[in-house]
């Protein structure tokens, strides 16, 4: 795919976003969201669908909306709060670890930088990405599984798994795009660009797209 293709990508899909939901951590960010509300909120994403992350995400802030606030709550309680988000047992667990230990080592600060992100139990480099773009502004590329899945469908990239999608966009994807990329492509791939059975057939991004791996599709 030539750099021209890939800005016509990114202005289509600016254009057709303003159609789509909002996904869920993105709206935790816009509405005033400190980086802790993001890092919690994108946690309590992971293999979790997004209408019961956003329920969740409302639910435990309107009891803490700070690892100080945290902190005074048990596990179980925050277990309660997040349910039914996936693996919320262990997900309450790591927020209530990770709570204390930014009020014991940081001063209650979230830290503005990915390495030390990665240190935390249950911090990925999508989590610690989307910390680093939606929770400070810095730049960084969050390359979950929309993100992997539609940029090998377009034939931008050709890698095996989302780690590798992130070094391969770090190096080719400008850097006007790197924090913008991961609320497009979610968006994108929870409202149109499918796992399975993708719409192709109306698709603004037919002409370009290479379909890379799909078998069947709208
Ligand atoms: Fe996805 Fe199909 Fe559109 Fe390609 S043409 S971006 S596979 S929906």
């Amino acid at each position: 795919m030539k750099l021209d293709e890939i800005h016509a990508v990114i202005a289509t899909l600016r254009e057709e976003y303003k159609g789509w939901q909002t996904p869920a951590v993105t709206i935790v960010a816009q509405c005033n969201g400190s980086p802790y509300k993001v890092l919690i909120s994108c946690l309590i994403s992971l293999r979790t669908k997004d209408e019961v992350t956003a329920l969740a995400s409302a639910r435990i802030f309107a009891r803490a909306q700070t690892p100080e606030e945290m902190v005074t709550l048990t596990v179980d309680e925050i277990s309660h709060l997040i349910y039914p988000a996936g693996f919320y047992r262990t997900k309450a667990g790591q927020i209530a670890v990770l709570s204390l230990k930014l009020v014991e080592h940081y001063h209650g600060a979230v830290p503005d930088d990915i390495d030390k992100l990665l240190q935390f139990k249950g911090v990925g480099r999508k989590t610690a990405n989307l910390v680093m773009t939606l929770g400070f502004g810095k730049p960084g590329i969050c390359v979950d599984i929309h993100v992997h899945r539609i940029c090998n469908r377009l034939g931008y990239v050709s890698t095996k798994n989302p780690d590798e999608t992130e070094r391969v966009l770090r190096n080719q994807l400008p850097p006007e795009y790197w924090i913008m990329i991961n609320d497009l492509l979610v968006a994108f791939g929870q409202n149109h660009c499918h796992p399975v059975s993708p719409r192709c057939s109306n698709c603004k991004l037919a002409d370009i797209c290479n379909k890379v791996g799909v078998k069947a599709s709208r």
